[in-house]
C-alpha cells in the first residue's frame, strides 16, 4: 500500500515533494495554497509545470491536495457559502493543472441549519463544480469529520448520500476516511470486531470501492469525544493494535495511507513512517 505524509509547501510546492522524497515516502499530501487565507492568486504554468515534472520523477502516487480549511461548503450564509464554492473550484483547477489525483475536502458546518440542509448546500456547490467541468482529472474525496460543535460530515451515511447524490450528476466523488476522526465521532477500532463492523459500514455507507484515502492519525480524545486532536500512531486512545488489524484487514490492503500525525521534531514524521511500516504484515 503505498504510504506518505502530508508535506509542507513553505518555500514552493515543489518543496513538498522534495520532503516527500527525503522521508521516503510513496504518497504525498499537502496543501494548494496558504490554508488560512481567501485571497486567491493563481499558480503560474511554469510552477505548474515544474510540479509535475518533479513528482512524476519521484515516483509519488497518490497525490493528494487538501482545501483550505476556510471552504465552508454547507454554510448558512450566502455570501461565505459563494466565495467557499469559488475558492473550492480554484482549489480543484489547480489540483487539475498540478495532475493531483485527488482534492480532500472537510464538509464545513450548517451552523443551525442542520443536517437536510447541509446535504442540499453541498450538494448545489458540487453540482456547480460538475458544470464547470471540474473534478475528472482530479478525483474529489470528502473527509469524515470529528463532528465537533455544529460541524458536518461525521457520518459515514452522509457522506455516502452525497457520493451518491453527486453521482447523479456526474462527478465521481469518493471517500477519505480519517482514522481519529472517526474515532472522536464514534467508529471504534481497538479490536478485530470494531474494525470488522468499521469495514462493513465503510463498504455499506459509501461503496468500498470509493474508498480512495486513508489519513492516519491516533486520537487524543476518547472514543465519541468529537475532539479533532491527532496523536502519534499508537500514542493516543486507538491504540497500536487497532491499526495493525486495520491496515493488515484484506478489504484496506491497498488503500493509500497518508500520515497527518503531529510534526513537533524532525524526528516525527520518520517515527510514525516506520511504526505503520512495522505493522503492516502484523496482526
Ligand atoms: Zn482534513
Ligand atoms: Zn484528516
Amino acid at each position: 500500500m503505498p504510504l506518505g505524509v502530508h508535506t509542507s509547501i513553505a518555500g514552493g510546492l515543489c518543496k513538498s515533494v522534495e520532503r516527500a522524497v527525503s522521508l521516503g515516502c510513496d504518497a504525498m499530501q499537502m496543501f494548494g495554497r496558504n490554508p488560512r487565507a481567501w485571497a486567491w492568486s493563481p499558480v503560474s504554468e511554469t510552477d505548474a509545470a515544474l510540479f509535475r515534472s518533479k513528482r512524476e520523477e519521484a515516483l509519488l502516487w497518490p497525490v493528494a491536495i487538501h482545501t483550505t480549511y476556510l471552504i465552508n461548503l454547507s454554510a448558512p450564509d450566502d455570501v461565505i457559502f459563494d466565495k467557499s464554492v469559488f475558492l473550492f473550484k480554484k482549489e480543484l483547477e489547480t489540483a487539475e493543472r498540478l495532475g493531483a489525483d485527488y482534492l480532500v475536502t472537510h464538509l464545513g458546518s450548517p451552523g443551525e441549519m442542520g443536517r437536510d440542509f447541509a446535504l442540499r448546500r453541498i450538494l448545489s456547490a458540487l453540482k456547480e463544480t460538475a458544470s464547470a467541468g471540474l473534478g475528472k482529472k482530479t478525483r474529489v474525496l470528502l473527509e469524515n469529520t470529528a463532528g465537533g460543535g455544529s460541524g458536518f460530515g461525521s457520518s459515514l451515511a452522509d457522506i455516502g448520500r452525497i457520493i451518491e447524490g453527486a453521482s447523479a450528476f456526474g462527478l465521481d466523488a469518493g471517500l477519505c476516511y480519517d482514522t481519529c476522526h472517526g474515532f472522536a465521532a464514534g467508529y471504534d477500532m481497538r479490536t478485530r470486531d470494531d474494525v470488522e463492523s468499521l469495514v462493513k459500514g465503510i463498504d455499506k455507507e459509501t461503496g468500498f470501492k470509493n474508498l480512495k484515502l486513508m489519513h492516519l492519525n491516533d486520537s487524543k480524545g476518547e472514543l465519541n469525544s468529537r475532539l479533532d486532536r491527532h496523536e502519534h500512531i499508537g500514542k493516543g486512545r486507538i491504540g497500536i493494535d487497532g491499526f495493525a488489524i486495520l491496515l493488515n484487514h484484506p478489504k484496506v490492503l491497498k488503500t493509500p495511507l497518508i500520515l497527518e500525525t503531529p510534526k513537533k521534531t524532525e524526528g516525527d514524521d520518520p517515527m510514525n513512517l516506520a511504526t505503520i511500516k512495522r505493522i503492516i504484515g502484523e496482526a
